[in-house]
Formats: structure tokens, C-alpha cells, sequence
């Protein structure tokens, strides 16, 4: 049996903007195990932030969540208390976002917020151990000179070696699950790749489970046993890795493929994006929200929305889905 780390089921995320409802994650369903490593994948404005803030409890009000089910390590995370609460985070669930510039305090060198960390989750350690510690956690997501970064403020430091000071803090109260949020969209593609080989030997070393959430497909390639893709807040193609990138089911899917980067080999530019624009979420078409951009879309994908539901090795929100044969 699988140990169920993380259990979300029908997670609804809305804003109220003006006077329309921007749902931005809209009926969610998504489970982790302990250790396993999940992509979640789809254009910006998709969900996926939302969705991971949500599991942080890091939406903001007028923002609202709700879910049938939102379980960490059987925690009812939806009525956690404050208290409750700042114990998930770091040693349960922790996160490391796109620009450690803004979660990275700038007044704080590296070394205190680090120590910080650690003092917060084990108050017992002394200033001299946890310091230490901190130095071995960089040592750990591979920098060169840790004592000079446990000094430096985060300005100082390259976006490479931040965003490996940023994953150091957040293994300092060594969680159980790591959610990634596009971790390496703001680094050139070689800094990329060796970002997510680290995250991919952390999570090894220390039987961690990682969500990675990116835009790029490319970037999961060799990462994630099992990928989401969303489309205007929902799932639309679940699969593992090697069947969505080898027969994916939806379009939308395959449109991603068609603009992957490709981190073993330099950087094309002007890769094909996936033509149109992503559907406003305050005012959805009725039917599959993907068919005004669809090439494959017939005359009820505009009528009835889509449900998710097995085709091959996938589960597809798609009335057509590609390869099926219909
Ligand atoms: P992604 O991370 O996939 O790019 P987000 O989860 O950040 O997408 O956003 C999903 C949708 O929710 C977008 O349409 C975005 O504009 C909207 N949204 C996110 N945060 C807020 C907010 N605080 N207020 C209003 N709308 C928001
Ligand atoms: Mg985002």
C-alpha cells in the first residue's frame, strides 16, 4: 500500500475581481504519495500558483478555498489552527517559489534566515549547531563556498546559487513534501537543468516528495514519475511521464509538447506557442474550455464540458481524445 502524503479532492480556488469570480482552480483532484515526485503542468493563469498556495494556505482573502478533502499526512488542512498551522509549514510542507529575490528576506543574510528556520522547528538547537547545520545544507544543494554565502545578503548572490540557497532553506526543517513553484523559470536553461537534478537528488537522499509545478514540459521529462496537466483550473490529462510524453491523449497536451524546451540541448528561440489565448476564468465558454483553440474541436466539445476519464495509460478531459479512435 501507498503511504497517501497529500489528499486533495475538488479543490475550488476563487478571487472575486470587481463584481465577476475568477475561478482559478476549479475542481481539483490530486493525491501524493510519500516520496513520489509529481509535475503539474500548463500555461500561466492555468492554476497552478493557486493551487499550491492553497495547499500552503497562503491564499489571501477576498480569495476564498474550498475542497471536499485537502489531507496532509491525514491532517484536515482546510481548519488547522494558526498554531497547527506554522507546524505544517517547514516540517511538513515547505515551498520554494520562481523568484527567491522575493521570498529571500533582504535584510536577513542567507545564514540567518536559514538558522532562522531551524531555530523555529527545533528552538533547542544552539546558535552554534544550527549554524553548522546551516552550512551543511548548503554544502548539500551543492555550493562551493558556503561560508561565504551563509554571509551574503540575497542580492549579492547569482540566481543559480540563490535559488539553491532558497531550497537549503527550505530542507532546513526537513519536510516531507516539497512543492517547487516553477523553481527555475528565471535561470538561463543550464542553471535549469542543474537545478532540477539537484531537487531530483534531494528528494532520492532524503525520500522526499516533490510537486514540481513549471510551465514546460521539457523540465519534467526527467523528474516526475506522473504529470498533471491544467487547463483553466482543472485537470484535463493526467498520465505517468512516459506515456503522456510518448502518447499524449489531449490536445492541449500535445500543444505543450510542441513548445517544450529541451534542457539537454541549447535553447531554440522562438519556440512555437500554442496559438490564441487562455480563456478568461471569470466568464468561461460553455463545453471544453480548450476548444475555441482547439484544431480538433467538433460541434459538442462546445456544447458539454469534458469529465475526466480513462483512455489508455491516461485519464483525459477530452470528448476526442487523440489516438482513441473516435
Ligand atoms: P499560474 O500559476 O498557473 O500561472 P495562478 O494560479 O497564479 O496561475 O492564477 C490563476 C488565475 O487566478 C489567473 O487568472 C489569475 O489572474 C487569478 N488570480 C491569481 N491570484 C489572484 C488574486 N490574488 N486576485 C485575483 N485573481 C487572481
Ligand atoms: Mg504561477
Amino acid at each position: 500500500m501507498t503511504d497517501t502524503l497529500l489528499e486533495i479532492e475538488d479543490l475550488h480556488v476563487d478571487f472575486q475581481v470587481d463584481r465577476a469570480i475568477v475561478r482559478a482552480v476549479d475542481g481539483l483532484s490530486l493525491s501524493v504519495a510519500a516520496g513520489e515526485r509529481v509535475g503539474i503542468v500548463g500555461e500561466s493563469g492555468s492554476g497552478k500558483s493557486a493551487t499550491a498556495l492553497s495547499v500552503m494556505r497562503l491564499i489571501e482573502k477576498p480569495g476564498t478555498v474550498r475542497a471536499k478533502v485537502m489531507r496532509f499526512h491525514g491532517t484536515d488542512l482546510l481548519t488547522l489552527s494558526r498554531r497547527q498551522l506554522d507546524d505544517v509549514r517547514g516540517a511538513g510542507i515547505a515551498m520554494v517559489f520562481q523568484d527567491p529575490l522575493t521570498a529571500l528576506d533582504p535584510v536577513f543574510t542567507v545564514g540567518q534566515q536559514i538558522v532562522e528556520v531551524i531555530h523555529r522547528h527545533q528552538p533547542d538547537v544552539t546558535k552554534t549547531e544550527a549554524r553548522s547545520r546551516a552550512k551543511r545544507l548548503l554544502v548539500e544543494v551543492g555550493l562551493p563556498d558556503p561560508d561565504r554565502c551563509l554571509r551574503s545578503y540575497a542580492h549579492q548572490l547569482s540566481g543559480g546559487i540563490r535559488q539553491r540557497s532558497m531550497i537549503a532553506s527550505a530542507l532546513a526543517a526537513d519536510p516531507l513534501l516539497l512543492i517547487a513553484d516553477e523553481p527555475t523559470t528565471a535561470l538561463d536553461v543550464t542553471v535549469q537543468a542543474q537545478i532540477i537534478d539537484l531537487l531530483a537528488r534531494l528528494a532520492d537522499e532524503r525520500g522526499m516528495a516533490v510537486i514540481l509545478i513549471t510551465h514546460d514540459l521539457g523540465v519534467l521529462a526527467g523528474f516526475t514519475q506522473r504529470v498533471v496537466v491544467m487547463y483553466a483550473g482543472r485537470a484535463v490529462e493526467v498520465a505517468d511521464v512516459q506515456s503522456l510524453f510518448r502518447n499524449p491523449r489531449h490536445p492541449y497536451t500535445v500543444a505543450l509538447l510542441g513548445s517544450v524546451t529541451r534542457l539537454d540541448r541549447p535553447l531554440e528561440r522562438d519556440l512555437p506557442a500554442i496559438p490564441g489565448a487562455p480563456p478568461n476564468l471569470a466568464r468561461l465558454p460553455p463545453g471544453c474550455p480548450f476548444a475555441p483553440r482547439c484544431a480538433y474541436a467538433q460541434d459538442d466539445c462546445r456544447v458539454d464540458r469534458p469529465e475526466l476519464r480513462p483512455v489508455g495509460r491516461s485519464v483525459v478531459a477530452c470528448h476526442h481524445p487523440m489516438g482513441d479512435g473516435s
